[in-house]
């Protein structure tokens, strides 16, 4: 059973060649079967900590430690991450033009499961996937997110997510930009995922919707690059009702 754990994390940012600060002492213990809502305002770092624990390049860990299952997940590049079982679903998740997403999965399949998935059995295992997230079949043969609406990209990102079967999955605003049908198809998605009752989720989202569809075990309210309060599922009805207001000073809804 996995464990990820956050341990005091730094994390700066260089732009125009200035180094600025952005996650300052990040504390989080995420174990196999809980889901953790992570909610905040725009701009509080949110997607700053999905990336330092993907292993994106321009995000420094400056200090503190990421750990899964024990192992230094910091020591490791971007390809051993997605090895050692982690996954992120990014917000903005980015187009690979040229590449099919039939070859992309298969591709990313064979390096997280270690061998390459046996082709008859693989191919109904991606059309059943699609199916389930209601993707064109004759999405396969596009270029991966080239043209894909925002909607469509969501999708593939949880198509990802069901056959990869990441010991822990970061969804780093998987509902926006979503209508209220796809919003439901896309947490099915990832509530199937969950079902093992193995799987350990960082649900990153500005808005309380999709927490009537994807049930947390706790909630953290991040502001100013940090965890800044942790409660069970009451404290998401309570940014519903007031919003970031009493975290930031500024008046932001969470709804
Ligand atoms: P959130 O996801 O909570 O909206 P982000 O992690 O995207 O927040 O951004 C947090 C802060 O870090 C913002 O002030 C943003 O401008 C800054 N930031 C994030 N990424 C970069 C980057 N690549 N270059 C410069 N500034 C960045
Ligand atoms: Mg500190
Ligand atoms: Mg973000």
């Amino acid at each position: 059973m996995a464990t990820l754990e956050i341990k005091d994390l730094h994390v700066s940012v260089t732009a125009d060649e200035v180094e600025k600060e952005i996650l300052s002492g990040v504390n989080l213990t995420i174990n196999a079967g809980e889901t953790h809502a992570i909610m905040g305002p725009n701009g509080s770092g949110k997607s700053t900590l999905s990336y330092a624990i993907a292993g994106h390049p321009k995000y420094t860990v400056t200090s503190g430690q990421i750990l899964l299952d024990g192992e230094d997940v910091l020591e490791m590049s971007v390809d051993e991450r997605a090895r050692a079982g982690l996954f992120l679903a990014m917000q903005y998740p980015v187009e690979v033009p040229g590449v099919s997403m039939s070859n992309f999965l298969r591709t990313a399949a064979t390096a997280v499961r270690g061998e390459a998935p046996k082709l008859r059995t693989w191919v109904k295992e991606v059309k059943t996937a699609m199916s389930d997230l209601d993707i064109d079949p004759a999405f396969a043969e596009r270029s991966v997110n080239e043209g894909f609406s925002g909607g469509e990209k969501k999708r593939h990102e949880i198509l990802q997510l069901g056959l990869l079967q990441p010991k822990i999955a970061i969804l780093d605003e998987t509902d926006s930009g979503l209508d209220v049908d796809a919003l439901r198809v896309v947490s099915e998605g990832v509530n199937r995922y969950r079902a093992s009752g193995e799987a350990g989720v960082m649900l990153i989202t500005h808005y309380t919707r999709i927490l009537n569809y994807i049930k947390p075990d706790f909630v953290h309210v991040f502001a100013g690059g940090k965890i800044v309060e942790s409660g069970g599922p009451e404290l998401a009805d309570q940014l519903e009702s007031e919003g970031y207001v009493r975290f930031t000073g500024k008046r932001e809804e969470a709804v």
